[in-house]
């Protein structure tokens, strides 16, 4: 872990909601009226060793009731940043639903407002001469309908100029229809922005398709898989966000030794990523240590997994080639 720790990384696939940390949560939920979440319903849904996909889509709503104000959300972003930082992050796509919640004031610009100041606040505290580089991606989440979605993608799509770096579909696998949010993907991809899509979380082969004739950007989980899918995602070359605990947790897949990464890795596109490091008790360090023991990875093969990830960042060109450097300046020390 300690190798891990120290080498540079890049986080592609971290849900800003689910990598608040458990102090936080329990602070924020303390001074909640009316009881929004009891203390003893909080312990068991984060301490919990596993749990299914539905649980933690209910644990993502307890979350939510707790991260309601501007002030809340200022102070996850800039914790996660610093949790990232810490962990010798040195680039991060983090991805957020944009919210409206009226009874708090809240409009969904004024929720990402809320979110840039978060980001504002970690520099201003930073004392970091090579500091981490942060994007956002706007979720799209599974439950809103087709014109929701459009004004996701509207958002990201005015905001590109101020570190919104792409558009992602998420939110619990079992519900609604790939058909409604096309749409509004594709309105992103038209307007030049990248777009990342969770796919293949559950069973559902006739979505996972659909997804990848769509050819997003980058695809997120791909657990569930039959041959001719496989074939189809390999041909494609599309880069893969594979979250290791989060995948387990959620017996999405049955252990880490059946993790689909050696299906793919090396010769197809992959990330390391944690999709939810407070959720899952996790950190991006703890997810390289968890695939090198799986897989039998030598701290080679975990610098070249760490390094390639810069050329599937939703960066321009030109960042996307300086990150790499910075990556491989960086090491060069290691070695
Ligand atoms: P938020 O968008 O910042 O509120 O982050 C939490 C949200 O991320 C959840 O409500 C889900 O919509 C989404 N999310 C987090 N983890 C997963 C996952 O494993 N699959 C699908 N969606 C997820």
């Amino acid at each position: 872990l300690d190798f891990c720790r120290r080498i540079p990384k890049i986080e592609l696939h971290a849900h800003l909601n689910g990598s608040v940390r458990d102090s936080t949560i329990r602070e924020l939920s303390t001074g909640l009226e009316g009881g929004a979440v009891s203390l003893p319903d909080l312990q068991r849904l984060t301490q919990q060793a596993s749990r299914t996909l539905g649980e933690c889509f209910q644990l993502f709503d307890v979350i939510h009731r707790i991260t309601t104000t501007h002030a809340a959300l200022t102070r996850i972003t800039r914790e996660v940043i610093e949790d990232m930082a810490d962990d010798n992050v040195v680039y991060a796509e983090i991805r957020t639903t944009p919210k409206a919640r009226p009874e708090h004031g809240m409009t969904t610009e004024s929720y990402l407002d809320a979110v840039f100041k978060g980001v504002a606040d970690y520099y201003a505290a930073s004392r970091r001469t090579q500091d981490i580089q942060v994007r956002l991606l706007l979720s799209i989440d599974r439950r809103q309908s087709a014109a929701e979605a459009m004004g996701t993608a509207r958002l990201a799509v005015q905001l590109r100029d101020e570190g919104v770096a792409g558009l992602d579909l998420s939110g619990n696998p079992s519900v609604g229809q790939w058909e409604t949010w096309r749409p509004a993907l594709e309105y992103a991809r038209q307007q030049g922005l990248k777009v990342t899509v969770h796919a293949g979380e559950v069973w559902n082969p006739e979505e996972a398709a659909a997804i990848l004739q769509w050819r997003p950007g980058r695809l997120g989980h791909m657990c569930c898989l039959d041959a001719a899918l496989e074939k189809h995602l390999l041909d494609s070359g599309i880069p893969l966000e594979l979250c290791l605990t989060s995948n387990v947790l959620t017996r999405s897949v049955p252990s880490y030794a059946d993790h689909h990464f050696p299906s793919f890795w090396p010769g197809h596109p992959v990330v390391l990523c944690t999709d939810d490091s407070g959720v899952f008790a996790s950190s991006l360090s703890r997810e390289y240590a968890l695939a090198a023991a799986a897989f039998n990875l030598s701290d080679e093969e975990l610098q070249q997994l760490a390094v390639a990830a810069a050329d599937y960042t939703f960066l321009e060109p030109g960042e996307r080639a300086a990150l790499r450097e910075r990556m491989e300046a960086a090491l060069l020390v290691e070695s």
